[in-house]
């Protein structure tokens, strides 16, 4: 079944050049929304930028590196300095299939058949140099140009991302799974943290509790429109204590003062570990709305080679039991596993067809709705510095089928729309790592 075969697919689609394989995947996978097979494929590619976008991309939000690098080639080989130039999404429209807005997250590979380039005056995305869509950035939020007392831009401290609904906050810019080489093996956080620091970047390891609300104040005052609507808190794992603090009580301080400071005006998203029940009522307490106990793979062998660390303290079956056990306490809606979607398919020793790898998949999906928990997905991105090395990305044909069997799934078991992640359906989804928030 997990074979060290090359992942090849199914069928001719992906035998295809560029263009090509994603007219066919658009033929063939009619039902979903021509949006979301785009936006697939843009994830799992990457994007690479000419030198009038870049120059266009200055004065626009850049890519603030809110956690991984989310790249496929390291800073160092960023030709333009694309780390410091690119901006963090796209969104695309119109073009000859009259697509509605879709916003991607930018993942910078030069060596990808997207592009966003200069034509007839107009930024548009091209596919081996077909025109696609038109192409707008991100503006600057207001509050980006408000200073903070410790000189650390906005942009460091209260990244947005999600066109501007979602503050993302990376409290603890390490994860301590990687003291022993026990990382999640698709994650590059702690190596993402040391070229940051190596580019020059003020890369925050521990932010404190005051820069943060300081940031904060500044959004309140400035975000008139009430377009961030949602804080997500998060970092490393923290095995032993941090500066004296466990992990609950690490990442519960932050929501605290949240709260204390702001009431309600933010949805809180807690993306940590699965904890025993007294630990996730500690989290709850504190002020976080949503839980996010982050499964990564399901498949049972997978699972151990890609979470060893997970798999050594917790386990698979007490991270599922530990993951069912907190919706008494969030309510099932409430918590949201996240999946690393594609990185079954890893060559290293992943599936090497694509629909095991979507049975697999479609079992956990099925396993946390059939229970009222909402799973989501995120688009593998084989960085350079993660453990499974870079890599081609899974077909496109494997993400249309997840999307599949993912709306499937939703709608079998009659799920309310995800809370904290704005808007559903294209044309309206913000939710810029994975298009599964276009298909609901
Ligand atoms: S728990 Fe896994 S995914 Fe999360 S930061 Fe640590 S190694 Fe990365």
């Amino acid at each position: 079944m997990v074979g060290i075969n090359s992942v090849i697919g199914d069928g001719m689609l992906n035998e295809l050049n560029s263009i090509d394989s994603l007219q066919a995947n658009l033929d063939k996978f009619s039902d979903l929304p021509a949006e979301a097979v785009i936006k697939q494929d843009v994830l799992r590619e990457g994007l690479s930028f000419s030198q009038d976008s870049l120059r266009i991309a200055t004065g626009y939000k850049p890519k603030d590196y809110f956690i991984f690098s989310f790249d496929l080639i390291p800073i160092k080989e960023m030709q333009y300095d694309e780390n410091l130039r690119a901006p963090e999404e796209i969104k695309i429209s119109g073009g000859t299939r009259q697509l509605r807005d879709t916003v991607i997250s930018v993942r910078v590979n030069p060596e990808s058949p997207y592009k966003v380039d200069l034509k007839e005056g107009k930024l548009q995305l091209l596919c081996s140099n077909n025109p696609i869509a038109e192409v707008c950035y991100h503006p600057v939020p207001d509050f980006y140009n408000r200073p903070l007392q410790s000189g650390k831009t906005m942009g460091e401290i209260a990244p947005v991302i999600e066109w501007g609904y979602l503050i993302y906050l990376t409290v603890y810019r390490l994860c301590q799974y990687f003291n022993k080489e026990e990382q999640c093996q698709f994650c590059d956080l702690n190596k993402n943290y040391k070229q940051q620091r190596q580019a020059g970047r003020a890369y925050t390891g521990v932010k404190s509790v005051d820069e943060i609300v300081e940031a904060l104040l500044w959004i309140l005052e400035d975000d008139k429109e009430t377009i961030t609507e949602a804080i997500t808190i998060t970092g490393g794992a923290i095995l032993k204590p941090l500066r004296g603090e466990d992990e609950v009580t690490f990442y519960s301080k932050y929501a605290n003062a949240i709260r204390e400071n702001f009431g309600n005006r933010w949805i809180l998203k807690s993306v940590v570990q699965a904890f025993e029940q007294s630990d996730v009522q500690r989290l709850h307490d504190s002020g976080f709305n949503i839980y996010h106990p982050n499964f990564e793979v399901w498949d049972k062998d997978l699972f151990p080679r890609v979470c060893p660390g997970k798999e050594r303290f917790i386990g698979r079956d007490g991270w599922i039991k530990r993951v069912v056990e907190s919706a008494e306490i969030f309510g099932p809606s409430n918590v949201i596993p996240n999946f690393v979607g594609g990185v079954e398919m890893n060559r290293n020793f992943g599936f090497s067809e694509i629909e095991p790898a979507i049975a697999s998949t479609s079992e956990g999906l099925d396993f946390f709705m059939s229970k009222g928990i909402m799973p989501r997905f995120t688009t593998w991105c084989p960085e350079p510095y993660a453990k499974l090395g870079p890599q081609p990305a899974p077909p496109l044909e494997y993400f249309c089928r997840l999307l599949q069997e993912f709306k499937s799934c939703f709608h079998r078991h009659k799920l309310p729309k995800p809370k904290g992640y704005g808007p559903t359906g294209p044309g309206n989804a913000v939710f810029s790592v994975s298009a599964f928030m276009d298909v609901l």
